[in-house]
């Protein structure tokens, strides 16, 4: 049974999400840019950042209530999670890896949203196989030397902290750079469909130079250690934020379906539209039941929790795609309009098998631990 509590957590990120986010999500998808009261409604409720402890100025949610809260977001507007689940990505792994003097300069900032951070591993020749980065942080006298270009970064038009990634000496490494460091360049990406107001950029860095001070953990721990803390934080944000796509096929279905007629009588009484609201609700309660597990296993801090996040990522991405395809085939033509809400979700459910670990890369990783370890089923 589903605690009050959470029930009680649901009801009020709903709220803000029906309030705050919904009414701009078409037309920030629409301009291709998050629109400003959205962030600042998000930041001023306290959900920038709203994992991270109070002591650092964080509202300190539970894994679960943080899943809700993020379920409840991308239910509204998958760019506005997408904000969340960036921002947080790097303020978990400065939580966990960050020097002291990192946690308390950068936590309370992240906490409050005066810094907005963005994540940036990937490069052009450099997707799953991010070992393959050529971007480099070379030591200069006292100085570290960062030069590079990364791809796909969300929010990297308007971020002013980067994590970035770079090979030194010791292997990759994980440095924060500030978005006013001279040396930045930011080349909106303006045709991604999915996601599309999440205000994307390749960014350049050219001869930044950094302060040794700005390395995030140990110098070459940078893919071992800083990126899997920041995207197991990003595959449990990413999961919950595709049951709220579920969640939002599924409420646009019930009400098209209740409201449109043909053969002179609504289509909800046809047996094959009940079986597509069928396999939406099987989709959205499994995919939410895994997240809350994956959750719950984060809060107890178990070993399996990083396992169990990625299976409810995976299926609930799969989810996703498939209850928006749906949403899209119920509709009809009207499924297929720009300014309707399902093809929307089609284009943003479609991201969420590609982010943090492709649908593949994820179906390798569970199938190397699964098959060498076991499951317990
Ligand atoms: C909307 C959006 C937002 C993003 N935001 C960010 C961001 O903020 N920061 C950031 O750093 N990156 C970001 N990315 C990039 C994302 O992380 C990469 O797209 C992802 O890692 C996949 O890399 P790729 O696109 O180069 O595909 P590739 O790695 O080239 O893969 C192409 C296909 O081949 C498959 N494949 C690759 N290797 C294997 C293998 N060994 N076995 C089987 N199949 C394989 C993949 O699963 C995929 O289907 C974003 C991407 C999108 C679409």
């Amino acid at each position: 049974l589903i605690p009050q509590s959470e029930d009680a957590a649901r009801g009020a990120f709903a709220r803000f999400a029906n309030e705050a986010i919904s009414p701009y999500a078409a037309a920030s998808d629409a301009a291709g840019a998050i629109r400003p009261e959205c962030i600042e409604a998000i930041r001023s409720a306290g959900y920038l950042g709203a994992f991270l402890p109070r002591d650092v100025g964080g509202l300190g949610l539970d894994a679960v209530s943080y899943g809700l809260l993020t379920c409840e977001m991308a239910r509204a507007c998958s760019s506005c999670r997408t904000l969340m689940t960036v921002h947080d990505m790097v303020g978990s792994a400065i939580l966990r890896w960050g020097s002291r003097e990192l946690r308390s300069e950068i936590l309370p900032q992240l906490a409050t949203g005066s810094l907005i951070a963005a994540f940036a591993l990937s490069e052009a020749d450099a997707g799953s196989d991010a070992a393959a980065m050529r971007a480099t942080i070379r030591r200069q006298g006292e100085d570290l030397i960062l030069d590079g270009v990364k791809s796909w970064v969300s929010y990297g038009q308007t971020a002013n902290l980067f994590l970035v990634f770079g090979r030194s000496e010791e292997g990759i490494t994980a440095v924060l750079v500030s978005g006013e460091q001279p040396g930045i360049t930011r080349r909106a990406v303006t045709e991604m469909v999915g996601t599309r107001a999440a205000m994307m950029a390749d960014v350049r860095f050219e001869a930044c130079r950094l302060s040794p001070h700005s390395i995030v953990g140990k110098p070459g721990f940078g893919l071992t250690h800083i990126a899997q803390t920041a995207l197991d934080h990003g595959r449990y944000s990413v999961g919950w934020g595709a049951v709220g796509i579920i969640d939002a096929a599924f409420a646009a279905c019930t009400a098209f379906v209740r409201e449109r007629c043909q053969f002179g009588t609504p289509l909800v009484t046809q047996p094959q539209i009940r079986v597509h609201l069928t396999r939406m609700a099987a989709l959205a309660r499994a995919s939410r039941l895994m997240c809350r597990e994956a959750g719950l296993l984060r809060q107890a801090r178990a070993p399996e929790a990083i396992i169990e996040t990625m299976l409810a990522k995976y299926f609930a991405a799969k989810s996703a795609v498939s209850a928006a395809n749906a949403a899209v085939q119920i509709h009809g033509a009207r499924g297929l309009l720009r300014s309707g809400k399902p093809e929307r979700l089609l284009r943003d459910a479609k991201v969420t098998e590609i982010i943090e670990g492709t649908a593949e890369m994820l179906e390798l990783l569970i199938g190397e631990q699964v098959s060498s370890l076991g499951y317990p089923i």
